[in-house]
């Protein structure tokens, strides 16, 4: 298996690795577009229904994360989504490279999302049990729970996070002098929740 040598992931599925890849490609293209790179793909019966990446400055709209924009292509598509119902992500799993924020992760509840995987923690809105545990430890009385499990490419994750950071961010309201900045390398290590 191509994935063997990496002993940092060892519980690591190569089904789900294929599919971080996916969302991981997505990251590239928002990194290539000056955006935060956060990417990710929604399968289905063992299939990509939509893939999506951050698009927060290009629209000038913080609530343009990459999982609401694929949600929004997969519910606005009638093969996808022939009817309204009440979970119409039931039997879908999303890969995103990093930890849905609470907002995302709330609306992917509310969605019934079967299962999420993702690459590194969000320290500031992680919505997964970073800082809420919006998608199980969170009780609400009518919406499932669903189980969502960090550690898919989470090198590569911070490292592309990393890479945008070091590099001025032109898009900000008051873009920041960052030439001092140097691209750190090491990972630290996750801590369980
Ligand atoms: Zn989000």
């Amino acid at each position: 298996m191509e994935d063997e040598d990496n002993n940092d992931q060892m519980s690591i599925t190569p089904i789900h690795l294929k599919w971080m890849r996916e969302a991981m490609a997505m990251a590239e293209e928002a990194l290539a577009h000056s955006e935060v790179p956060v990417g990710c793909v929604f399968v289905r019966k063992n299939s990509i229904i939509a893939r999506a990446r951050n698009r927060t400055n290009e629209l000038r709209n913080a609530s343009r994360h990459a999982e609401l924009e694929a949600i929004d292509l997969i519910l606005a598509d009638k093969e996808l989504t022939p009817e309204p119902t009440r979970y119409p992500l039931e039997d879908t799993v999303l890969y995103v490279t990093v930890e849905p924020c609470i907002m995302c992760a709330c609306a992917l509840r509310q969605l019934g999302i079967k299962e999420v995987f993702y690459g590194c923690e969000n320290d500031k809105f992680g919505g997964c049990g970073s800082v809420l545990g919006v998608n199980a430890s969170v009780k609400h009385p009518v919406h499932p729970s669903y189980q969502a499990t960090a550690g898919y490419l989470r090198d590569e994750a911070i490292m592309i996070l990393r890479r945008f950071y070091v590099t001025e961010n032109t898009n900000a309201p008051v873009p920041k002098q960052k030439t001092s900045r140097v691209l750190k390398t090491e990972i630290p290590p996750r801590i369980q929740t």
